[in-house]
């Protein structure tokens, strides 16, 4: 039995373990092909099968109607950043923003750099603590979109709700896609890197509505162009198979849990156990955001002082809950409880932190 620890990195972080068993087993002889997925042709039967049950349950799991296509693009979230307004500014309207952390920063400056941009809404000031409700949402009537990050990996906040605007909604939801409920249709589009909640890194989930895809901007190289990707079905170039292939094997881990619902119950369970800790202890651990934007996929946490954060993550380690220093531009800890955290992880982190606390 290989020797497994309790994986709360941010991202690349844990996978499920019946997932790495299955890509173990079939990594040297894909079902009878005599090669591993890496090695088949991206237009080989094989990976056509593949790639087709990764966008059908991609289609399942969401309750996505027709009228969305389901993408498997490069270049990670950072890429959507500047392919949405590349592909969305260029017939005049503004690009729209929530700021609510570093990653809302990242896509609102690719923004800049390529049209009208608006923020709507800042956090800036309030050290993200929070996300905004809708009536804090200043949106121009000439907005193109609005931009959301559903979930803010490294300041810990979540959207719990569905922002009711006019605009198209775009979300990234690169740190909690897959772990919640939401009305997805909503959106007009959403996206997310892979490495979280979906699979390793290397693929980004990109689904949009077909009216997006028609409005993309023609003058663009092709690649960058949605209607391309979409057009080409993720094919317009060699995809990244193997990363796919492993999406695939998560989105099914997900279906046979019982889909969203099941899984997002799951999530509640464990975060419940984390922040009952810090709402018991509020003396010692000290919750860094506002409880209504709290978020269930990567809680951040402060100690008394540093110090006591350093010897938490080592001791941690050596207890094998590993990965829990907060980023680097905030400090603190975090811990990250993705879909793939088994509850087990986060029952371990919750009594852990309670004999830290008790030794300290
Ligand atoms: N958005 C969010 C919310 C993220 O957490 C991250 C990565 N941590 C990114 C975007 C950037 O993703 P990528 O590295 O796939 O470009």
């Amino acid at each position: 039995m290989a020797h497994r620890v309790f994986n709360f990195n941010p991202g690349p972080s844990t996978l499920p373990l019946p997932v790495l068993e299955t890509i173990q087993a079939e990594l040297l002889d894909y079902r009878g092909s005599g090669m591993s997925v890496m090695e088949l042709s991206h237009r080989s039967p094989e990976f056509e099968e593949i790639m087709d049950s990764a966008i059908a349950l991609t289609r399942e799991i969401f309750d996505l109607p027709e009228s969305y296509h389901v993408l498997f693009l490069t270049g990670g979230a950072s890429q959507q950043f500047a392919m949405i307004p590349h592909n969305f500014l260029a017939q005049g309207g503004v690009g729209v923003y929530a700021d609510t952390g570093s990653w809302s920063a990242k896509a609102i400056r690719e923004s800049e750099i390529v049209g009208r941009t608006h923020v709507a809404y800042s956090g800036k000031t309030g050290d993200y603590r929070r996300v905004p409700a809708d009536d804090e949402l200043q949106i121009p009537a000439d907005a193109a979109y609005l931009h959301i990050t559903t979930n803010n990996t490294i300041k810990g906040t979540q959207f719990h709700h569905t922002p009711a605007v006019n605009p198209p909604l775009i979300a990234d939801m690169s740190s909690d896609i897959g772990s919640i409920r939401r009305e997805f249709t909503r959106y007009a589009m959403f996206y997310a890197g892979s490495q979280k909640n979906l699979g390793p890194a290397g693929v980004t989930l990109v689904v949009l509505r077909d009216d997006l895809v028609q409005r993309s901007n023609d003058s663009l190289s092709s690649v960058l162009n949605y209607k391309t990707q979409a057009g080409k079905k993720s094919l317009y170039n060699t995809p990244p198979c193997f990363p796919i292939y492993a999406v695939k094997l998560v989105l099914e881990w997900i279906r046979d849990q019982g889909g969203l619902a099941a899984v997002e119950e799951l999530n509640a369970r464990k975060k419940e156990l984390i922040y009952g800790m810090i709402d018991g202890h509020p003396e010692f651990y000290r919750g860094t955001v506002e409880p209504a934007s709290r978020s269930w996929m990567n809680i951040t946490l402060r100690l008394p002082d540093e110090e006591l954060e350093q010897r938490f993550v080592a001791e941690a380690k050596q207890a094998g809950l590993v990965g829990l220093k907060g980023h680097r531009s905030v400090g603190g800890i975090r811990a990250s409880l993705y879909n793939a955290m088994p509850l087990a992880g986060a029952q371990a982190l919750a009594s852990f932190m309670e004999r830290f606390m008790a030794r300290a």
